[in-house]
């Protein structure tokens, strides 16, 4: 397998790098988003906040600006904070397990990944991939997300780290003959050979078992009809479907962004104000009223502008975003975290859900970008 995973592993930014900052940035960028995309993110991240003490010193702004698009922002909140943390501890990255896991963010996988790949620590990495590929290989029946099947999992990627011993000649001085040659691998590379091998060989749906290099040792592929059994699978649950407004609102050539309150779904992004629709209501009035609630102006409610479908992990959403002008009230932070007037062309400077920024792609493939003069009461 580590053949193999020399011959043809990627060439991946963070894999050019044993700077333990850069590589937890990855980590936790790869957390969810697929590799591809979250190339360009990685780059520019790094471009933008080259060291630990560069993200500390940010704001929240600017780092869930760098974020925006890449979803799940609680990852970059908690990138932030712990970066800050790193700072006041003295500015270098945990070097074990047990300390990384404490860091906001950075769970058993991270941790794993991070102690193995930056500073070769004999730590498993449980991520999808590499239990797909434990559970095929071994024939391992049972659920992953049940704590006997995750220990034994565990158990399993333990066996294959470099023993002790061999983790002492790799460490030990060259020039020391008693200690014999150091050997190549360490956990970080067979921890990265397995999460490539699930990847790009032992894919979820179609496993390529002619290719793989495991295949003499892999027993589902030997005993089973279909690989694809395992691992077991979660059953499909129903995703909650609801209709939210968002209104363009305008206030002479400006219009009102408001950021999400700390805690919840997508904290910390500026969006257009409004929230969900309730049984029998209109769009118009379900804007009229949410703006009333959380910030406490009165609005005129004009035109659709465009709607929207957007896929969360628990839900979906259909955003309908409104033509709206201000009539009445200085906004107050009720239901938001804070409000500010902006011009169009500011938009691009704050960090919105992907949702608010597809109205706007939406506006502009229509050709109809946002401008003062299409606002009004109705
Ligand atoms: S032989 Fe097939 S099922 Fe087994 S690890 Fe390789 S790709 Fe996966």
């Amino acid at each position: 397998m580590l053949s193999w995973y020399h011959s043809c592993r990627r060439d991946l930014p963070w894999r050019r790098t044993d700077d333990p900052y850069r590589i937890w940035v990855s980590e936790i960028m790869l957390q969810q988003t697929r590799v591809e995309t979250t190339i360009d993110y990685y780059e520019r991240f790094v471009a933008r906040f080259p060291t630990v003490g560069d993200l500390a010193k940010a704001t929240q702004d600017d780092v869930l600006k760098q974020w925006e698009g890449l979803g799940y922002y609680s990852r970059a909140r908690n990138l932030h904070q712990a970066a800050k943390e790193i700072v006041d501890e003295g500015g270098q990255l945990p070097d074990s397990y047990n300390r990384l896991i404490d860091l906001p963010g950075i769970g058993p996988y991270t941790a794993a990944a991070v102690a193995s790949i930056a500073f070769d620590r004999p730590h498993p990495v449980l991520d999808g991939n590499v239990q797909r590929v434990l559970c095929r290989m071994l024939r391992i029946e049972g659920d992953p997300r049940r704590t006997a099947t995750r220990q034994e999992l565990l158990a399993a990627g333990e066996k294959l780290m470099p023993s002790p011993a061999a983790m002492k000649k790799r460490t030990a001085d060259d020039d020391d003959p008693g200690e014999g040659d150091p050997i190549e691998d360490g956990p970080g590379d067979v921890n990265q050979a397995l999460m490539e091998l699930g990847a790009r060989v032992c894919t979820p749906r179609k496993p390529d078992c002619q290719a793989c290099p495991v295949r003499s040792w892999c027993r589902a592929q030997a005993e089973l009809d279909d690989p694809t059994t395992l691992p077991l699978k979660p059953p499909r649950r129903e995703r909650p479907h609801v209709e939210v407004t968002a209104g363009v609102i305008w206030k002479e050539n400006r219009l009102l962004l408001a950021r999400r309150p700390p805690g919840g779904m997508l904290a910390g992004l500026w969006e257009f104000p409004g929230g969900k629709i309730e049984e029998g209501e209109t769009l118009a009035a379900c804007l009229a009223r949410e703006i009333r609630e959380e910030l406490a102006i009165e609005i005129d409610v004009g035109e659709p502008l465009a709607s929207v479908d957007h896929e969360y992990t628990h839900l979906s959403i259909t955003l309908h975003a409104l033509q709206a002008h201000w009539r009445a009230g200085e906004p107050q932070t009720i239901g938001v975290d804070a409000w500010e007037w902006v011009t169009v062309e500011q938009l691009d400077d704050y960090a919105m859900p992907r949702a608010d920024r597809r109205i706007l792609e939406r506006l502009a493939a229509d050709g109809r970008p946002l401008e003062p003069d299409q606002a009004g009461p109705k």
